[in-house]
């Protein structure tokens, strides 16, 4: 290939990754994490990086805690409460006022959790002599475990699951609508849905809607008080860097809490747990969550991770990820011989998550996982999506704009190492 990089089409000023990264209001944040200064790390969508004060908790955790300290634990250390706890760390970070995020299982069980209780409400709501209420409305670009676990709660609940497009959920909801399951954003394209719009929709409708919002959490602001969403779920390891499996997180809105009925009602969301009543009364609160023994070490490790946090406000995270992500754009284009690679990715701001994706064409299709090993061979890591998607997320704690010049470079690179060995 002979295709040279071509730049003139941009603001040389506007190319400078060293001018961004100096006016950057959180390039500080970086040094809260470890990370390889070799490495551009475009992953953090996937599994966060390591923020730098977890090691050293978790060690105490560990030794101090459970070694010395074991059961008295529990309420010396705080273990008992720290799903509440680190439910209302996380609150801020969603748009929620405290007592309605609780910490605990994964995402997949939290989707269960609240989809069944979901259609509970919505039916409990339905008057006489109105349509029985007999359909989930699911996503139909959703994650797959989302729609594995609809299916089910829909078979538990003699209802029927429906596909829909997440822009059109508030147009297809009807009289016979429980429940609508959406992702915030699309984990493949990285395309933003109008949390708001979408609830208010499914309201209108009589139903109730439960927001996956794993690819927003963190990486952009997620405002489920404001929007009046009635439950959402998300990851912790991804854009919350709480570590490799790290527990999930239910947000369960407050006027809501008295009627949800969990269907995984497990003695620690007992009103009172310790009296080991044959009777299940659940807790008030966000506690009714809960369903066993909160997974502590990866908890905690959690609970020290979200301290990367602490002053930095949602609408810097999200005005740097918009930057990163045009300036990434913007970069492949000038790097990238034309006509390789095409973005899912939505070049409207309102409708981007905080990620890249690029569909590679024609024979790169078949490439496309041969391209992401390249760059991974040039030290920049993103991860491929079957068929031919590159991913690439931005985290802008962590990421520069020097990363995003470099990312770029090195994919125009790639591309034209897999093409020359045809
Ligand atoms: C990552 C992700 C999940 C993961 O679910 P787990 O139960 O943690 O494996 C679920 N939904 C979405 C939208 C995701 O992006």
């Amino acid at each position: 290939m002979s295709e040279q990089p071509d730049t003139t089409e941009f603001d040389a000023a506007e190319l400078d990754a060293a001018a961004l990264d100096a006016a950057d209001e959180l390039a500080a944040c970086r040094k809260n994490f470890l990370l390889d200064d070799g490495t551009v790390y475009l992953d953090g969508n996937s599994l966060g990086a390591l923020p730098r004060s977890v090691p050293a908790r978790l060690a105490d955790v560990v030794e101090r805690e459970w070694g010395s300290l074991l059961i008295r634990s529990w309420s010396e250390s705080g273990w008992w409460d720290a799903p509440e706890r680190t439910g209302d760390r996380i609150a801020p970070l969603v748009g929620a006022a405290e007592g309605q995020v609780v910490v605990g299982d994964s995402t997949s069980v939290n989707v269960f959790k609240a989809v069944v209780a979901a259609v509970r409400i919505a039916r409990e709501e339905t008057a006489a002599g109105r349509p029985a209420r007999t359909e989930i409305l699911v996503d139909a670009a959703t994650f797959p475990t989302d729609g594995y676990v609809a299916a089910s709660a829909a078979r538990m609940t003699g209802a029927a699951v429906r596909a829909v497009p997440a822009a059109e959920m508030a147009a297809a909801a009807g009289p016979t609508t429980a429940a609508a399951l959406v992702n915030h954003v699309d984990y493949r394209t990285g395309e933003l849905h109008d949390l708001a719009a979408a609830t208010a929709g499914v309201h209108r409708a009589g139903g109730r809607i439960v927001w996956d919002v794993c690819h927003s959490a963190g990486a952009l602001p997620v405002e489920l008080d404001a929007s009046g969403a009635d439950f959402a779920v998300g990851c912790t390891y991804k854009y919350l860097n709480g570590g490799p499996g790290a527990p999930a997180f239910l947000y369960v809105r407050r006027e809501l809490q008295p009627r949800f009925d969990s269907p995984l009602p497990g003695w620690t969301s007992h009103r009172d747990p310790f009296a080991m009543a044959s009777g299940y009364e659940p807790a008030e609160g966000a506690a009714r969550g809960r369903v066993g023994t909160p997974d502590i070490l990866s908890m905690l490790a959690l609970e020290e991770a979200l301290g990367v946090w602490d002053g930095v406000g949602m609408e810097a995270v999200r005005r740097k990820s918009l930057a990163l992500t045009d300036f990434f754009m913007a970069r492949v284009r000038a790097h990238v011989p034309e006509g390789r690679l095409t973005s899912l990715t939505p070049e409207a701001h309102e409708r981007r998550g905080s990620q890249v994706s690029l569909l590679c064409e024609g024979e790169l299709e078949a490439e496309a996982e041969r391209v992401m090993a390249a760059l991974h061979e040039r030290g920049v890591v993103g991860d491929f999506r079957r068929p031919g998607v590159l991913r690439f997320g931005f985290t802008p704690l962590y990421t520069s704009f020097a990363d995003a010049e470099r990312a770029a470079a090195a994919l125009g690179d790639a591309v034209r190492a897999v093409e020359s060995e045809r």
